[in-house]
């Protein structure tokens, strides 16, 4: 296949960029600048074959994309969320599943280990988190637990110095190619707590998922436990209950909804390019009324959702522990999941199936409701 050029271009008709401080500026043109480098070209080529390309675990690690929120005395940038934010912006708006390992990285894994972790366990995992040296998954989700993972089966029993876990988690990103685990599961007296999971320990293995149809580029595994033997020193000592699973995922949502905006930015150039390309009637389609008010819907939906004139965040107000969507958004953008469908499909009525840069849009063929 060959490698794609991204000539992405983001347009700043409600003049945003002015809401931005340097340094926030300077973040997201370093990511944008990344991603038009090393993912754009090789993207399309590792999702086509679901692969996933470790190379750039490392390239994510040295751009601070891995829990730039984290104190930098635990390796960890100390940015600010807004910064947190465009970063997963930018690299959602190259590839879903890069978002996805770096979100999982620094919410689901890094965030835990730093809030709910002993002084030991934040020194000695998070630095080599943040670097890239060791990639982290999260395991919460259950073959029959998914939804309601207050019904986990994993468990942990009690053996002196150390647990015996048993049990299995399944759809866990990153976890062919992980490090570490953190590993959700129940003790004797049914308390949900957290640790942490090597790779190597006897039993831990870590089987590959195939056949997904979506976030292509992006590993996803299963984790399997079988009479594991995990030191006491890799729980939590911190959180106990619902709580400490939840609590990561309202920090990954947050880095979500960015993402889904980076996405959105990018179908709207997609579709944008296409329109001036495409002939029809002698004419590029982009000349034509219906396809420009289809442009600017997109861009009335895209750009307050840029704004970052709220407490912290356009996309979500983000205070204390817990990030908020925002109430003033527009509704399409609330539901996000269906944002990012809407505004899909009216790129996609752009672009049509009969076009020549079929490569450049094929990235969101991969997601289920093109199907
Ligand atoms: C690509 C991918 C990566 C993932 N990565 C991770 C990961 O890193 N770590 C991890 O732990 N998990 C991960 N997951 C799992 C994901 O979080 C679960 O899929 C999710 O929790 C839903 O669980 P489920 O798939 O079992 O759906 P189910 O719980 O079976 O739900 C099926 C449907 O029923 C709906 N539903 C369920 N309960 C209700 C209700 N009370 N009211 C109304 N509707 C309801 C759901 O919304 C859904 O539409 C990943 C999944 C995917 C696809």
């Amino acid at each position: 296949m060959a490698a794609r050029t991204d000539l992405f271009q983001s347009p700043d008709y409600y003049r945003i960029d002015e809401l931005l401080t340097e340094e926030h500026k300077l973040i997201r043109d370093t990511v944008r600048n990344y991603v038009k480098k090393e993912i754009s070209p090789i993207i399309e080529d590792y999702a086509e074959r679901a692969a996933f390309p470790e190379h750039i675990v490392k390239q994510l690690g040295d751009l601070g994309c891995f829990g730039p929120t984290i104190p930098q005395e635990y390796g960890g940038g100390g940015l600010d969320y807004i910064s947190y934010g465009l970063m997963m912006q930018e690299l959602e708006r190259g590839d879903s599943g890069v978002r996805s390992t770096a979100s999982v990285q620094g919410s689901l894994v890094m965030f835990p280990i730093h809030a709910y972790g002993s002084k030991e366990q934040r020194k000695k995992y998070l630095p080599k988190l943040a670097s890239g040296e060791w990639l982290g998954c999260f395991g919460l989700t259950e073959p029959n637990h998914g939804s309601n993972p207050s019904g986990m089966l994993t468990n942990i029993k009690d053996a002196g110095d150390h647990v015996i876990l048993n049990g299995a988690k399944m759809w866990i990103s990153n976890a062919p190619f992980a490090q570490v685990a953190v590993v959700w599961a129940k003790d004797e007296a049914g308390d949900i707590r957290g640790l942490v999971v090597e790779r190597g320990m006897e039993g831990f293995s870590t089987p590959t998922t195939h056949g997904k149809w979506s976030l292509r580029a992006s590993a996803t595994g299963e984790l399997v436990f079988d009479n594991v033997k995990v030191p006491k020193e890799n729980i939590f000592p911190n959180v106990k209950g619902l709580k400490g699973p939840l609590g990561c995922l309202s920090k990954a949502r947050y880095g979500i909804a960015w993402g889904a905006l980076g996405a959105a930015m990018d179908c709207y150039d997609t579709a944008l390019r296409y329109s001036k390309e495409r002939i029809q009637f002698d004419r590029p389609i982009g000349g034509f009324q219906l396809q420009q008010k289809k442009l600017a819907d997109d861009v009335k939906i895209i750009a307050p959702a840029q704004s970052p004139d709220q407490v912290e965040g356009g996309i979500l107000t983000y205070t204390e522990n817990t990030p908020r969507l925002n109430l003033e958004l527009p509704a399409q953008f609330r539901a996000g999941h269906s944002f990012k469908t809407d505004l899909n499909r009216n790129s996609d009525t752009i672009n049509s199936g009969n076009t020549d840069s079929a490569a450049e849009i094929s990235k969101y063929n991969q997601r289920p409701w093109k199907k």
